[in-house]
């Protein structure tokens, strides 16, 4: 129960010998994939088994360059007791966590990390105890009275080690919050985690370095400004000589109608690159103006991943600015799962694109924008609008090649929504699908919708030294589409996340599938729409 505010002396200060040994990679870890289950049952115990998973601590510079401290600060067990006090008061939903769970146990086989793995560890309530123990040292009268007899745990370095190593293996998915009878969210848990050991100058370098390429040049990938006028010029030449059609991939245009904010590895990875050509080409074929931005050359917000408001709000004022700068009536977010999260729930008080805030370039912005669309609005539901508006013409034989499945994106699925209805993000980018393509069979009902298991990449774990872990976590996935290969011969799985494209081109192959049989829902879109030749 929390019942005081003030935490109870933290242990002393390290010595200076017990300070962590600098940056350093870790042995290369074998990747192995696990075996199909022959029915998916709770995994046997494999305890410890990814206690060896270490992602790389971020080095002094990475650390520095966002703003956190550069190592492990002095002190840091008392700071960090002390920013998980801050958390706590500032975030009502987080006490609740640490307080409402009966350990009844319906989260631990819900997590594709812990049936991966097997390790207890990965167990969503076992994950969320890390910091529970923790909490109930320094914010509960028990736990600082009788600390043993309710599993109370000084703040160490080896609870700091724990935490690093298996906060870094949650996707932060929020499936395992589907199924506890208290809406309890992992995710939130992981994220302020993620937060506290940051703010402690304990940094996990992928995600470190990637939101400081952002600031630094604009999106994850440190694509420069004329490299991407570049690239998009080629894709201009490429479709117009694929369609006869002078379908325009157009940056930095003052006075077009919609700003596309996208992945920026839709700007040269593959698949991710197909479906940003099937996005110029609905707009092409529905006569809207658009631009991309320089400026705004990303959709992906990493400081999401580590419960970061002052990076998530950093990254997104980009996307106003651009807005402003350009005079566009309508910012449209591309295929990106995290991105349009962070778009539907968070831009709106983070940047006033919406009405949630109200300082004047907000109300500028506001004034600015189309009221008669949806701020933002995803490019499913552009693309949606425009086939019930009869605007857009398909010829579907065109993906008769192919029998595509569906895969919902974790932060698409459960943490937005697309349409005015509840459900909308699960029928929406179905309904394209269907309208573009012949032959679609959906995935066991287990796996889908809001029960979808993530593909294993997100929450900032897309990196090569997680790839053990990244393939195991797979398994749920993969097991769900070999049934749909195996007795119906799918062949093409179509997502709208670029982390999860990313993520199932490296591990399909593990599973013994091609890895280009994943794609965007966008790279249907443009095999099948009929353009007006204009050569
Ligand atoms: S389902 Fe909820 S209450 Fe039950 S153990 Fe998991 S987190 Fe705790
Ligand atoms: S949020 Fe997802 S990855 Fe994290 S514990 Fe829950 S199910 Fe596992």
């Amino acid at each position: 129960m929390a019942d005081e505010t003030t935490p109870v002396a933290v242990p002393p200060a390290p010595t200076p010998a017990a300070k962590p040994a600098p940056a350093k990679a870790p042995e290369k870890a074998k990747v192995v994939a696990p075996a199909y289950r022959d029915y998916p049952t709770i995994p046997a115990l494999k305890i410890d088994s990814m206690a060896e998973s270490n992602p790389y601590v971020a080095a002094a510079a990475h650390n520095e360059s966002v703003g956190f401290p550069g190592t492990l600060v002095d002190g840091w067990e008392q700071k960090a007791v002390a920013k998980m006090g801050e958390l706590l008061g500032k975030y009502r939903s987080l006490r609740v966590y640490m307080d409402a769970c009966v350990h009844c146990g319906a989260c631990t086989d819900k997590c594709h990390y812990f049936i991966g793995t097997g390790d207890p560890k990965n167990m969503p309530v076992a994950r969320q105890d890390l910091m529970r123990s923790v909490y109930r040292r320094y914010y509960t009268l028990p736990g600082k009275l009788f600390p043993k007899l309710v599993g109370a745990r000084d703040m160490t370095r080896d609870v700091l080690d724990d935490w690093f190593r298996y906060y870094n293996q949650c996707s932060e998915c929020r499936r395992c919050s589907v199924f506890c009878p208290y809406g309890i969210d992992t995710a939130e848990v992981t994220m302020a985690a993620k937060e506290i050991m940051h703010s402690v100058g304990l940094g996990h370098k992928y995600v470190n370095e990637i939101i400081g390429k952002v600031h630094k040049i604009g999106n994850n990938l440190g694509l420069p400004g004329p490299a991407l006028e570049n690239t998009l010029e080629g894709l201009e030449e490429d479709v117009l000589e694929e369609t006869g059609a002078a379908v325009k991939y157009p940056l930095d245009v003052k006075g077009a109608e919609v700003l596309l904010v996208t992945p920026s590895a839709d700007f040269f990875a593959e698949p991710h690159v197909d479906s940003l050509i099937g996005y110029g080409k609905v707009f092409h074929a529905a006569g809207i103006s658009w631009t991309l931005s320089s400026k705004a050359s990303e959709a992906g917000n990493f400081g999401m991943f580590i419960g970061n408001y002052e990076q998530m709000q950093k990254i997104a004022m980009r996307v106003r600015e651009a807005a402003l700068e350009l005079g566009v009536k309508r910012i449209v977010v591309g295929e990106c799962g995290h991105a349009w999260r962070v778009a539907y729930a968070f831009w709106n008080t983070l940047t006033g694109i919406g009405a949630g805030a109200n300082d004047p370039f907000a109300i500028q912005l506001q004034k600015q924008l189309d009221p008669n669309y949806k701020q933002p609005s995803h490019i499913c539901e552009v693309t949606w609008d425009l086939i019930q508006a009869g605007r857009l013409k398909f010829n579907k034989e065109a993906n008769d090649h192919r029998i595509v499945t569906f895969h919902d994106s974790c932060n698409v699925a459960r943490g937005s929504r697309m349409g005015d209805y509840a459900g909308g993000q699960f029928d929406i980018p179905r309904n394209i699908i269907r309208a573009v393509a012949n032959h679609y069979v959906d995935m066991s009902e287990a796996t889908t919708r809001e029960k979808t298991f993530c593909c294993g990449g997100g929450g900032g774990l897309l990196t090569d030294e997680l790839l053990d872990l990244r393939v195991k976590g797979a398994l749920p996935r993969m097991e769900a589409l070999n049934e749909i290969v195996q007795h119906n011969g799918v062949n093409f799985m179509a997502t709208i996340c670029a982390i999860c494209k990313a993520q199932f081109t490296k591990v399909l192959p593990y599973y013994g599938f091609k890895m280009s049989m994943v794609g965007g829902v966008h790279q249907l879109v443009s095999t099948a729409i009929v353009l007006k030749s204009e050569q």
